[in-house]
């Protein structure tokens, strides 16, 4: 604002004294007399002015002839780049004007326009490591491929471009799945800028997809290194590449280091449920019940999950579901409101045939959060009460439609993994699986929604029931797993049914549709029997 002023304030003070000066001029007699081979000239004062700007523009051309003259006269002499040097300062302005023309082309997304300018830049100026960054970039903006890795291979040649030439080739590479020398190549890249923090990523990403998990714990400490990563996520990611590479030793059957690199990633991020497992798993192995239940126990307390819980019941696997429940009293009062939690305990209730007890354990469950796990319970619950078959039921048909729970989802694309991984089988993100409730799938609803009346009917028409259901498979379950006695007991005595149903006790089965449709399905044909 003040600077506009200031200039407009300027423009008119120098106009004012340019009428002045030319008035002034106009107004004084007198002149200049020049005397040239005995002649006068008398020129007056405007044309005076005139005539000195005339000298000044003839001296400059005379400067331009004269400085021409002498680089003739040194080129004469012997030296070669006298003239092109000349020259080469109107070529220099010429391929610099390309250049920018060209990076003006690149951004505004002309890739074929860019190309040429960058062509004639290369024309004037010979420095091929600057035109061919726009050529390259250029070419991968018009889909030209080898136009494109050509370049890069030009750029590899110079120092001050050799990243930039791995960097494209390693993209190129990436792009056509071959992660053999893409990961060469993010090795080299990775040497030359260690603190480049896509390299990093790229590096990380492929080391850990080739399970070279020390490489990828060097990478990341880099990145910890270098300021690209958060010391706690640092932490996190690398328990999990430890893990990993406990998962991987233990397939290899060494299990003493698989243990240890369980504990060492427990020991760092202690909510990694998967290490929590897993180490507790190796300590029960050693006979340490005491540290494998502390260490779930911790687990536990950081976000409740049916892997511990599975983890925690392998620590004593012969007791009885009473002993059971007493003993799971050390986790099930460690964050006893959360949902897992109350879970747990009514199924432990269940296997106690306590139902009462597993009701009241449940809570508003049913009402609340109401998906397949806790219908099912709800089922056993009623059933345990013997309440009417007509119930009993009416849970299951409700479970079938119902959501299918929490289970490992891949935060980047939502794919559901039955078990944890380090790196998502569809995306390939690292770390990216939470214990998450999926998003609904389109089909299931309807499907289960149709066969509703059919399956709270007649008994004779749920023949015709188990079929149809196509449901994407459900995350595992592994409590089952863990918890083997609890089922036979109450198979073996379901005192209050009346009409003795084998187990619906199982809370969630692995193949739910199935074995729900298999649990109604036996009292009608026993009805049948009977009638
Ligand atoms: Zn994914």
């Amino acid at each position: 604002m003040l600077w506009s002023l200031i200039k407009i304030v300027l423009f008119v003070a120098i106009v004012a004294a340019l009428t002045l000066g030319a008035g002034y001029l106009m107004d004084s007699t007198g002149g200049v007399m020049v005397t040239v081979a005995g002649t006068e000239y008398t020129f007056g004062p405007l044309q005076s002015v005139l005539a000195a700007i005339v000298l000044v523009v003839v001296l400059y051309v005379v400067f331009k002839l004269a400085s021409l003259l002498v680089a003739i006269l040194r080129f004469i002499n012997g030296d070669d780049t006298a003239l092109s040097r000349y020259f080469d300062r109107n070529r220099e302005r010429k391929g610099y004007e390309a250049l920018a023309d060209g990076l003006t082309a690149l951004s505004a997304g002309e890739g074929r326009l860019a190309m040429a300018k960058a062509q004639k830049a290369e024309r004037y100026l010979h420095r091929p490591e600057l035109t061919d960054l726009i050529t390259a970039q250029a070419a991968e903006m018009q889909g030209d491929r080898r136009k494109a890795e050509e370049t890069y291979k030009r750029l590899l040649k110079h120092d001050k471009t050799r990243f930039v030439g791995i960097r494209g080739i390693m993209h190129q590479r990436l792009a056509e799945g071959d992660t053999d020398t893409a990961l060469q190549l993010a090795e080299r890249a990775f040497a030359l800028k260690p603190k480049h923090e896509e390299v990093q990523d790229v590096l990380l990403r492929l080391q850990a997809g080739h399970h070279d998990w020390k490489g990828a714990r060097n990478t990341l400490n880099a990145k910890l290194r270098h300021g690209a990563l958060p010391r706690d996520v640092h932490r996190r990611r690398d328990a999990v590449l430890a893990l990993s590479e406990a998962k991987d030793v233990l397939d290899t059957g060494k299990s003493m280091e698989a243990r240890e690199a369980a504990i060492a990633a427990n020991k760092s991020s202690p909510d990694l449920i998967p290490a929590a497992a897993m180490a507790a798993r190796a300590l029960i192995a050693d006979g340490e019940k005491k540290k494998a239940a502390r260490i779930l126990r911790k687990a536990w307390e950081a976000r409740p999950h049916p892997d511990l819980a599975a983890a925690f019941a392998e620590i004593e696997p012969d007791e009885t579901p009473a002993v059971r429940l007493r003993r799971f009293g050390q986790l099930t009062s460690i964050n006893p409101s959360h949902r897992e939690t109350r879970l747990l305990d009514a199924e432990l209730h269940l296997a106690a045939e306590d139902f009462p007890g597993a009701r009241r354990a449940m809570g508003d469950l049913a009402e609340k959060e109401p998906d397949a796990r806790v219908l099912s319970i709800m089922a056993a619950i009623e059933r345990g009460e013997g309440a009417p078959d007509k119930v009993v039921r009416g849970w299951l048909a409700r479970a079938l439609t119902a959501p299918r729970g929490p289970a490992w989802v891949c935060d980047n694309c939502n794919t559901i993994h039955a078990d944890w991984v380090p790196i998502c089988s569809n995306c390939e993100a690292f770390d990216s699986l939470s214990w998450k409730t999926p998003p609904q799938s389109e089909g299931s609803a309807p499907v289960g929604a149709e066969m509703l009346p059919l399956l709270v009917g007649g008994p004779e028409e749920e023949e015709k029931a188990p079929e149809p259901v196509d449901v994407s498979p459900p995350a595992a379950t592994p409590e089952m797993a863990g918890t083997p006695s609890e089922t036979p007991t109450a198979e073996e005595d379901p005192a209050p049914a009346p009409e003795a149903p084998p187990a619906p006790v199982r809370p969630v089965p692995t193949g739910p549709n199935e074995e729900i449709l298999k649990t109604i399905a036996t009292p009608s044909s026993e009805r049948q029997k009977s009638g």
